[in-house]
């Protein structure tokens, strides 16, 4: 290989590297990936498909950037139809079934509502647009955290986190209109029961850990009479006791 040659060479290779990497280039930048139109495809194949009707929830579940409740490296899966690793052992709910959660509990633009398991603040986040005020309870500190953070960077002024054992409810700020449980027990915590308003709902999964549970709608009439009735049967992580406030 005579001197000049060499350059020439190096020159070719560089170009053709060049060119090998272009199309992948321009594709990632052309492909910056495009939650909104994402979240309009969850909300009719996923969500409306399924019967939720609610105007408002399905409004909700299509601004709420759900991408940015989730670990980075799950942002390509977040408007799958799967429930999705959050850290923890712990995960944020399949997006159909936070939306028949919220259509369920019948938010109204008045209510107090109480979150039982904040894991990312997903669920408090599409609530938050449709009621009053948002209570939710975390177990694990880390997973509280990182949800305050979250929803304080995104702009949600109605939503109260608190770290501690949600089987005890939130007694100050109680009565809610609304309950939402996103962690299962073995049982209705009578705590919960007791701070439902008259007219007030109550959605929770009830059943064995690591079995199928059952979602449960629970209504307290005006006279304070408990009616419930089990909608769909489902799979939630387990309701954990912790020891109270922290
Ligand atoms: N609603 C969440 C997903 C919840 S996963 C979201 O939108 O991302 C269930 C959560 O309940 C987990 O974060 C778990 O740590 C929490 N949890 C379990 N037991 C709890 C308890 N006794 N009190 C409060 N939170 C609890």
């Amino acid at each position: 290989m005579s001197p000049a040659t060499l350059p020439r060479r190096r020159a070719l290779l560089v170009c053709t590297a060049a060119l090998l990497m272009w199309p992948s280039l321009s594709s990632r930048s052309a492909a910056a990936p495009d939650y909104a139109a994402a979240r309009e495809r969850m909300v009719r194949e996923q969500i409306a498909s399924r019967g939720v009707r609610d105007s408002r929830v399905l409004e909700s579940m299509r601004t709420t950037a759900r991408h940015l409740f989730v670990p980075e490296e799950q942002r390509p899966h977040a408007y799958r139809d799967y429930p999705l690793p959050i850290g923890e052992g712990q995960t944020i709910s399949q997006p159909y079934m936070v939306a028949l959660m919220t259509e369920l509990a019948r938010p109204q633009p008045g209510d107090r509502a109480l979150e039982i398991g904040t894991g990312s603040g997903y669920q408090a986040a599409v609530l938050a647009p449709l009621v009053e005020h948002v209570y939710t309870i975390e177990l694990e500190p880390r997973l509280a955290e990182t949800a305050e953070k979250t929803l304080r960077e995104l702009g949600y002024e109605n939503v109260a986190i608190r770290v501690g054992d949600g089987y005890q409810g939130w007694p100050e700020a109680a009565p809610f209109d609304l309950i939402i449980v996103t962690a299962a027990p073995d049982h209705t915590p009578q705590p919960l029961l007791d701070q439902l308003k008259p007219g007030g709902r109550l959605v929770i999964p009830v059943g064995p850990t690591h079995a199928v549970q059952h979602l449960r709608l629970i209504e307290k009439d005006d006279d304070g009479q408990i009616r419930s009735r089990n909608v769909t049967p489902v799979r939630f992580v387990p309701l954990r006791r912790g020891s109270g406030w922290r």
